[in-house]
């Protein structure tokens, strides 16, 4: 594949190139550009001198574009879950889900082309009035993870561009290949030359360079909360605005009276979910006394029954690369060394060709997770569970507020009393009674403490993609009155 910048795909100044494995069989599908300093230069040079163009074009025009890029796609959509399922190894309803999640929100956010607003507030007198305008950033650079390389591209791209700003995206190196097929469809639908650039290659070496550029105004990231200090850091440079979408550590709290079927459902989804490598994975599972023996041996029956291998059947797919294979292996070792029981899974499966070079490993849970233990602290991002008995609803909130990070939880239970309660004491961006995610373009994709700041979706995410503009205007005439300068300054003028 090759990068996009100001409306030609070429390769990077360098010709340099990486390889992009299939993660259910471990060989090299593509190769893409390592775009320099240069390129990043080039791509945002294009997005600046095309802003004001785009800008005015206005929000209507901008829109349909948005809808028609959504109509190629859905189109084409068989395409872009075939490559989700050979980039990522996504299997293949939850491919199709994920394509279903980008038009939606590619629609949803086109919907706003008439909806948007600033406001005109009271000056100090009646002739007196400010106009509060909002504005586009100008250019802004779109950074994404691989774990769900079209929903976050779309998420970044659409309410981006509806707004009037360029965009320099720069996808994550295990999913260029899918970037890629989107950029190409919103070309298609007429984004013109300039306004969208693509430019991939390795973050640890352009990521610094493009974040802290000078005529860069906002960046919009999704991914770890250590690439998220870097670029906070890099961004003190340019004082560029920051959406951050970081890490998650989800507690998944089921208490005495949860429905227990619909609540197996629910966990399977939130903790095997693209094999467990999302951001609102169930990570913490924490199950009232008096239902845990009973609910425990109903999960691992499931658990158990969970097939690995083929995208095209299975029910659980492999994990992104050999690195996040190495880094769950290592979850399970530690786990096991200090004393923890692996109540199931813990291996890799063995598998027939072609998977067996695959990056499988075997859904697995570990029980009496100690409050303290890294298993409970440190995101997992893979198809591994700890588990706990709580029986207080203080030790509930205690237990499930513990931890740096703050984006999704869930609480299973009948009673609404409760319900409300967590509502006001559960301290994360998002919390999910009684039923699974994944967070809805009209919600607010947000997360407390270390998750980040900003956050995507609903007209809270879009209004993160305007700055407002103030204007003071006094339209009465004549002489004016300013309390700290002399009048008689004035005389005989
Ligand atoms: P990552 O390693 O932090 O990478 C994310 C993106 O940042 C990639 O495009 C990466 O490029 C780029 N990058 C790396 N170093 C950079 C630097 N110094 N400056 C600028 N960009 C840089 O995260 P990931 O492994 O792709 O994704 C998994 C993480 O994302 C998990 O922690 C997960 O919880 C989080 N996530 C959060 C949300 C949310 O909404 N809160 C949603 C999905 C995922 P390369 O690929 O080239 O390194």
């Amino acid at each position: 594949m090759q990068i996009y910048i100001n409306g030609e795909w070429r390769d990077s100044s360098s010709k340099d190139v990486l390889n992009k494995y299939n993660p259910a069989n471990g060989q090299v599908i593509d190769t893409f550009p390592a775009a320099t300093k240069t390129d990043v230069d080039d791509a945002v040079d294009a997005a600046e001198d095309s802003f004001e163009g785009w800008y005015n074009l206005g929000t209507s025009e901008r829109a349909k574009i948005l809808f028609k890029a959504a109509h190629l796609i859905a189109q084409n959509r068989e395409e872009l879950e075939n490559l989700l399922m050979l980039e990522v190894g996504k299997i293949k309803r939850e491919a199709s889900d994920e394509v279903d999640g980008v038009l939606d929100q590619i629609n949803y956010y086109a919907e706003f082309e008439r909806k948007l607003t600033g406001q005109i507030v009271e000056g100090t007198n009646s002739k007196r009035k400010i106009f509060q305008y909002k504005v586009p950033y100008g250019v802004v650079v779109a950074i994404t993870p691989w774990n769900f390389p079209a929903a976050m591209v779309a998420r970044k791209l659409a309410p981006a561009l509806l707004t009037g700003n360029t965009i320099v995206l720069k996808p994550s190196s295990d999913t260029p290949l899918t970037a890629a097929w989107i950029v190409k469809k919103f070309i298609e639908a007429g984004v013109p030359k300039g306004v969208l650039n693509l430019i991939t290659g390795k973050g640890s070496e352009i990521g610094d360079y493009i974040v802290q550029h000078k005529k860069v105004s906002l960046v919009t990231m999704t991914g770890s909360t250590s690439t998220g200090q870097k670029i906070m850091q890099n961004a003190s440079n340019n004082m560029a605005k920051l959406i951050l979408e970081l890490g998650g550590k989800a507690p998944f709290i089921v208490w005495k009276d949860a429905d227990i079927r619909r609540t197996l459902k629910c966990i399977t989804w939130a903790k095997y979910l693209n094999v467990g490598q999302s951001c609102i994975a169930a990570e913490r599972l924490y199950i009232h006394e008096d239902i845990y023996d009973e609910f425990m041996k109903k999960f691992l029956e499931v658990t158990k029954r969970i097939k690995i291998g083929n995208p095209e059947t299975a029910d659980l797919g492999p994990l992104i690369n050999k690195s996040a294979l190495k880094n769950i292996q290592s979850v399970v070792e530690n786990a096991k060394e200090s004393g923890y029981k692996i109540l199931t899974g813990g291996n890799v499966p063995n598998l027939e060709e072609p998977y067996r070079n695959g990056y499988f490993f075997e859904p697995t849970v570990i029980e009496d997770v100690n409050q303290d233990s890294p298993i409970f602290q440190e995101e997992i991002f893979g198809p591994v569970i700890g588990t706990e008995k709580i029986s207080t609803t203080d030790e509930l909130y205690r237990k499930a507020n513990d931890s740096k990070y703050g984006l999704a939880s869930y609480l299973f239970t009948e009673d609404p009393e409760l319900m409300l309660e967590a509502s006001e004491k559960i301290r994360f961006g998002e919390l999910y009674i009684n039923m699974p995610g994944p967070e809805a373009s009209q919600g607010y994709h947000t997360g407390f403490r270390m998750t980040g700041q900003a956050g995507e979706g609903s007209i809270f995410g879009i209004n993160e993609y305007l700055k407002v503009k103030n204007v003071y205007i006094d339209y009465s005439r004549g002489d004016l009155k300013i309390n700290t300068v002399r009048d008689s300054l004035f005389d005989n003028l």
